[in-house]
């Protein structure tokens, strides 16, 4: 047996210390020891998953799989029992003869992933074999399973969010029960693939975007299959650009190319955009009269002269999101927080945000956190059409200086190519996210309650974050944001994978009796 379960005897924190969750504790599973082949390794920890599962449903135990923490909502906690799924880190290439042969994508391409990769691990993983992932976060902490599991994004806004590059998933649904499940009109593997590992065969459009962003509802998700690309670089150049009407045009049509890059980076191809992500500072000016601008353009990758960018690795990444950064000067930051100490707060954030032109592959552009361990930051992510964008940054800076209080903030959009996850956040054809990276202080938090009641007001339809900060949701307005028909889909999608009854329940926390979802 690789698992084993441990007591917890504190509250489970989060990372950033988000919440404080009482819970009975976890299991975790031992590293593969590599003495049976790997595809026996990965059947064996389905079956003691499904014990688990037993296990919990006679002693009436709620239950969840849980990748790294770093939600900062409480998605990925109960009051039972959690399972760390981080030792489960194997990566399969899938048996060509078992693809579906009407399957246009590279068969070749495909990796059959168990859920506790961490993005880190994944990507190291892919470098070898000269691949690369298709979108990323910010970082690379977060677990493969963890990250579809809330619709983790990056801004490539072409592409879309984590989600999108994956075709298939192995579900633990009961203690007798597992599916292979993929879509109906995206073939790509045969029932043959499912029956290698036991599991039942289930092609079915609505149940696999329903599954996908689930937040660990619709069972153990177990194993993913995921398109992945060959590698390729980004030339990633970050530069203050006036906040004008260039640079408005190019945010509300979600157009990068229309803003000039800086002289030292003229020369880069821009034929291919791949990342669209600005930066405002509230403090500098509401609105300000700049911005902090990240692009990325793809460029080949040539394995015989690409030389990684130094980086320190207590430092941010060169993808690093405002959350990262407001982690990153939280030490720095004077307290009191009032306007004597503005010019210093933005210092900081200047220095954090200093210009660069890099070039790099995915793996090496988003990476390391600064944030020290015991810090309490706060993010939220507003999902809305790029054609609101504007007008509702335009409500949080009216917000902002009608309170007349200097808080410890930064604002953002990155851009992303909409989802066809039933309830991915990122669901506008192009979604703007508008994210609020602060410290997570009373103040803060008020601010944020602030802003989503002012969208509102303003009939601005808006989505929230499933991993970050969305006290704001409640069963009625998760139905307005995504539509009755599609909430039904998702429960009814839920009770036919999930058709006992008491295994859902097992399934359900109080995240998701706050939204309306536990059923
Ligand atoms: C420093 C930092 C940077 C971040 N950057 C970004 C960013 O750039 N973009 C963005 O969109 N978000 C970002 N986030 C949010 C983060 O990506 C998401 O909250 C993500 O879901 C966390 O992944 P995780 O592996 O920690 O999963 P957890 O937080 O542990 O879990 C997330 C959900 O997945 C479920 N889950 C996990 N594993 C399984 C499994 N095997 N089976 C079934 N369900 C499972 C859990 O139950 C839970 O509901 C960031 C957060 C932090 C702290």
């Amino acid at each position: 047996m690789r698992s084993y379960f441990r007591l917890k005897s504190t509250p489970e924190k989060g990372r950033h210390k988000a919440y404080l969750q009482i819970l009975e504790g976890e299991y975790a599973f031992r590293l593969d020891s590599g003495v049976q082949p790997p595809f026996e390794t990965y059947k064996n920890a389905t079956k003691e998953l499904q014990n688990i599962i037993q296990f919990c449903l006679q002693n009436n135990k709620s239950l969840r799989a849980r990748g790294s923490l770093w939600s900062l909502s409480t998605a990925a906690v109960t009051d039972g029992r959690l399972i760390d799924t981080k030792a489960l880190v194997l990566v399969f290439e899938v048996p060509q003869a078992l693809v579906n042969p009407v399957y246009t994508g590279n068969a070749k391409k495909l990796r059959f992933v168990e859920c506790g990769n961490s993005v880190a691990h994944l990507n190291d993983s892919l470098f070898a074999d000269g691949l690369s992932i298709k979108a990323s976060g910010s970082n690379d902490g977060q677990t493969i399973a963890g990250a579809l599991s809330t619709g983790t994004h990056g801004s490539a806004y072409k592409f879309g969010a984590m989600q999108e590059m994956v075709v298939g998933l192995h579900l633990i649904t009961g203690p007798n029960k597992h599916v292979y499940l993929q879509r109906h009109s995206l073939p790509v593997m045969q029932d043959g693939f499912a029956k290698s590992m036991g599991a039942e065969f289930k092609q079915d459009d609505t149940m696999f975007n329903a599954a996908l962003v689930s937040f660990g509802s619709f069972g153990i998700i177990h194993g993913i299959m995921i398109e992945t690309r060959s590698l390729f670089a980004l030339n990633a150049v970050r530069f203050i650009y006036p906040y004008d009407d260039t640079l408005k045009t190019a945010i509300s049509t979600s157009d990068p190319t229309l803003i000039p890059l800086p002289p030292e980076a003229h020369a880069v191809n821009v034929d291919q955009p791949y990342h669209f992500e600005i930066f405002l500072n509230p403090n500098e000016g509401a609105p300000p009269n700049e911005a902090i601008v990240l692009l990325m353009y793809e460029t080949p990758y040539d394995a015989a002269t690409y030389v990684p960018p130094q980086w320190n690795g207590g430092e941010s990444g060169m993808g690093a999101s405002g959350l990262n950064i407001m982690g990153a000067i939280v030490g720095n930051i004077p307290s009191p927080l009032n306007q004597l100490a503005v010019p210093f707060l933005n210092s900081q954030v200047k220095d954090e945000f200093a210009p660069y032109y890099k070039r790099a592959i995915i793996r090496d552009l988003f990476r390391g956190e600064k944030t020290p361990e015991k810090t309490k930051t706060l993010a939220c992510g507003i999902g809305m059409s790029i054609a609101n964008a504007i007008e509702a940054m335009d409500i949080v800076f009216n917000t902002y200086k009608n309170n007349d209080i200097v808080l410890p903030l930064i604002l953002s959009f990155r851009f992303v190519k909409g989802t066809q996850a039933l309830l991915g956040f990122t669901h506008f054809d192009q979604t703007a996210v508008l994210e609020i990276d602060a410290l997570n202080t009373t103040e803060t938090r008020e601010f944020l309650y602030q802003i989503w009641h002012a969208l509102d007001s303003a009939n601005i339809p808006f989505t929230l974050h499933w991993g970050k900060f969305n006290a704001y949701l409640t069963p009625s307005r998760v139905r307005e944001r995504f539509g009755n028909n599609v909430v039904d889909q998702w429960i009814a999608s839920r009770h036919r994978l999930l058709d006992d009854a008491n295994v859902r329940q097992l399934f359900n926390n109080s995240f998701m009796t706050q939204l309306g979802l536990a059923s």
